[in-house]
C-alpha cells in the first residue's frame, strides 16, 4: 500500500468503527430523550465527531415548524475548558460519556439547552438556514463573512452561531429534523470531512429517532382506552405503582382522585348509549383541559375515572378536584351532568395501590351518599 492510500484506509476504518459504536449505543434504548442525548453526545465528544456544540431540531408536521429539542455544549469558554479537561483526565470514551450520562443530568441547568427548547422556526424560505436545510434536505455550511452576513438572523444570534454546519435528519426519504453544529470555543475550521461524517451519521440518527417515535406511539396506542383516548385501567395500575415508587424514593406526596359520573344510568336509559358515550368523551376532554400537564388521567371503568396528581398534597388536590367538578357542572354542552370525586393521598392515606384505591373509593362513596356533585376525602 502507498502511504496516502494506507492513511485513507485507516481513517475510513476508524470512521466506520465510530459509526458502528454510535449505532450500538442508539440501539440500547427506545426512549426519545435518551436517543437525542446519545446523538448529540456523539456529535460533540472527542471520541465522536468532536464538534464543540450540537443542537437538534425536530419537524412538527402539524404545525409546519421546526422545534428545538436539545442542545449540548458548554455555555461559556470557561465551561468548555473545565469539561474537556475532565474528559481528558478521566480518559472518557464515547461509551463512558453515554454510560455516565454526565451531561444528561446537567441538561436542566444548561443555558444552551434552555434556549434551544424555546425555539420554534416556521418552515419557510425566509426563516433562515435551519429551515432551508429541512426544505432542501441537504447540508449547509456557513463559513464565509458573506454567508454569515446573509444568514444572520434572530435564531443564529440567539444561539451565537457564527461558523456552523447544518445537516438534515432523514428517515427513509423524509426530513424529520436538523442538527446544527459548531466549534464556537476552539474555533477549529469545519472541514469537508467533518460535513461528510456528520451527514453519514445524521442518516443513521434519523432512523433511530423515527424508530423510537414509532415505538412511543405504539406504547400510547396500546395502553389507551379507545373511546376516550385516556390511559386504560391496566396501564393506570402500572402507572400508580410507578408513582408510589418514585414518590417514596423522593419522600414527596401525591394524591389520587376517583371520579364517578352522577346518575349516569338514568341518562343512558333516557338518551341511549351513544349519547352516553358522547358524554364520556366530552368529560374526558374537560379533564384534559382542566388538569395540569403532569397529571395522569385514566378511564378506570365504565363511567369511572382516576387521576393521579403527582407532587400534590391533599389541600392542593382538593382545589384541583373542585375545579374539575365545577368545570363539568358548568359546561353548557353537557347540561345537568355532574360528577362526584373521592380523594386519597400518599403516603398518609395508604402506601400501596390497593389501600389508596380503596380509600379513594370510600371517599367517593361518601360523596355519593351525602348528595353527589361534590368532593370528599
Ligand atoms: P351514581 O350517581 O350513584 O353513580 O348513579 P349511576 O346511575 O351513575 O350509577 P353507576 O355509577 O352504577 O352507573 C353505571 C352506569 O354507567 C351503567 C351504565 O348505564 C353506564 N355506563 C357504564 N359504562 C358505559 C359506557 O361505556 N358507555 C355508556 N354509554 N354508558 C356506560
Ligand atoms: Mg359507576
Ligand atoms: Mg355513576
Amino acid at each position: 500500500m502507498t502511504k496516502d492510500y494506507k492513511e485513507e484506509y485507516l481513517r475510513a476504518q476508524a470512521e466506520l468503527e465510530m459509526l458502528h459504536e454510535i449505532g450500538n449505543a442508539m440501539r440500547t434504548t427506545l426512549n426519545l430523550e435518551e436517543i437525542l442525548y446519545i446523538i448529540l453526545t456523539a456529535v460533540t465528544s472527542h471520541a465522536g465527531l468532536s464538534f464543540n456544540r450540537a443542537i437538534l431540531f425536530l419537524v412538527n408536521e402539524k404545525e409546519g415548524r421546526l422545534e428545538g429539542k436539545m442542545g449540548i455544549g458548554p455555555d461559556s469558554g470557561e465551561d468548555a475548558n473545565a469539561i474537556w479537561s475532565h474528559i481528558e483526565r478521566h480518559k472518557m470514551g464515547l461509551e463512558d460519556l453515554i454510560e455516565t450520562g454526565s451531561q444528561f443530568k446537567h441538561l436542566d441547568q444548561s443555558k444552551l439547552n434552555k434556549i434551544v427548547k424555546s425555539i420554534k422556526i416556521p418552515i419557510r424560505e425566509d426563516s433562515g438556514i435551519i429551515a432551508l436545510t429541512t426544505m432542501e434536505g441537504m447540508p449547509f455550511i456557513i463559513n464565509t463573512e458573506e454567508k454569515k452576513q446573509k444568514m444572520r438572523n434572530e435564531i443564529s444570534q440567539l444561539l451565537n452561531l457564527e461558523d456552523f454546519v447544518t445537516v438534515p435528519l432523514k428517515a427513509k426519504d423524509k426530513v424529520i429534523g436538523v442538527i446544527a453544529a459548531d466549534n464556537r470555543f476552539n474555533r477549529k475550521p469545519i472541514t469537508n470531512d467533518d460535513i461528510r461524517m456528520l451527514t453519514m451519521f445524521a442518516n443513521q440518527a434519523g432512523l433511530a429517532i423515527e424508530n423510537s417515535r414509532l415505538y412511543e406511539r405504539t406504547v400510547v396506542l396500546s395502553n389507551s382506552d379507545s373511546l376516550t383516548g385516556l390511559w386504560h385501567h391496566g396501564y393506570f395500575q402500572y402507572l400508580l405503582g410507578e408513582e408510589i415508587k418514585k414518590t417514596a424514593r423522593e419522600k414527596q406526596s401525591f394524591t389520587m382522585l376517583m371520579i364517578d359520573i352522577d346518575n349516569f344510568k338514568h341518562f343512558n336509559d333516557t338518551n341511549g348509549h351513544q349519547s352516553g358515550d358522547a358524554i364520556l368523551r366530552r368529560i374526558s376532554t374537560i379533564f384534559n383541559d382542566v388538569s395540569r400537564k403532569i397529571d395522569i388521567i385514566a378511564r378506570y371503568g365504565g363511567e369511572e375515572f382516576a387521576i393521579i396528581l403527582p407532587y400534590t398534597k391533599k389541600e392542593e388536590a382538593l382545589v384541583l378536584a373542585e375545579r374539575l367538578r365545577k368545570s363539568v357542572e358548568e359546561n353548557q354542552e353537557i347540561k345537568d351532568m355532574t360528577i362526584s370525586i373521592g380523594a386519597a393521598s400518599f403516603p398518609e392515606d395508604g402506601q400501596d395501590k390497593e389501600t389508596l384505591i380503596s380509600k379513594a373509593d370510600r371517599a367517593l362513596y361518601e360523596a355519593k351518599r351525602t348528595g353527589k356533585n361534590k368532593v370528599c376525602t
